[in-house]
């Protein structure tokens, strides 16, 4: 499993590379989270041992399970999950970042619950690019009053925009999409937001998002496999 995972990692971060050439974009301006929702502690130590430090969880309370029973590595945790009200603590007291926030009220309770003698919590606002019904995340057009509203709200950093474009987009409105949340970024720093981060490409599409602008990628199933 180490060996299998270490390969798929290097093979990932070699792609990558690849990538910001082929969209003259900078080595080293997009980085790797990954996504071990699921997967057994075993592995995020075999991702860990090949030098992974960022890891995502999409479920509240497993990642405060893996934080407890994993508290010997140096990990970075990111939320990037639906959330509810009463798994914000959870969040709040176990995550480094989370990518997933879409209502000021979730927002607040995680700036109330951030502990003080941890760092700022990093998030990111998680935009419904696709106007989706079933899918999370806030429409554009209110993505800037909730930037504001947590912009204002203390042990909370703002760093940018989230986004999952639909399953079934072709390639063509996967691009589409991607530069519209980037567009969308850039709106929000040309207004004075210090903003640097598009967390954005899964397994399937992470080149395509690595072209228009993606700082963060969020990738499972490439690195550990499949999801039972
Ligand atoms: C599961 C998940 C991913 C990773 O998806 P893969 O297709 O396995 O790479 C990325 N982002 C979010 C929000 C997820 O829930």
């Amino acid at each position: 499993m180490q060996q299998l995972i270490c390969e798929n990692l290097s093979k990932i971060q070699h792609q990558i590379e690849l990538q910001c050439v082929a969209s003259q974009r900078p080595a080293g301006g997009v980085s790797l989270l990954a996504v071990s929702k699921t997967k057994p502690t075993e592995s995020i130590r075999a991702a860990y041992a090949c030098g992974q430090r960022e890891f995502g969880e999409n479920y509240a309370q497993e990642l405060a399970e893996k934080a407890r029973i994993l508290h010997d590595l140096s990990i970075h945790w990111h939320f990037i999950g639906p959330l509810q009200s009463n798994k914000t603590r959870l969040v709040a007291e176990n995550a480094h970042w989370v990518h997933s926030i879409e209502r000021e009220k979730i927002a607040r309770r995680l700036s109330e619950q951030r502990p003080p003698s941890l760092p700022d919590l990093q998030v990111c606002i998680q935009v419904n690019v696709d106007e989706e019904e079933t899918k999370s995340g806030v429409s554009m057009i209110d993505v800037p009053d909730l930037a504001q509203a947590i912009s204002e709200m203390p042990r909370l950093q703002l760093r940018g925009l989230m986004c999952i474009p639909s399953r079934t987009s072709s390639d063509t409105q996967l691009k589409k999409s991607f530069s519209l949340v980037q567009a969308s970024l850039d709106a929000l720093k040309a207004k004075g937001f210090p903003l640097d981060t598009l967390s954005m490409g899964m397994s399937h599409d992470y080149p395509l998002a690595i072209a228009e602008g993606a700082t963060i990628l969020r990738i499972g199933t490439a690195i550990f496999g499949a999801r039972e």
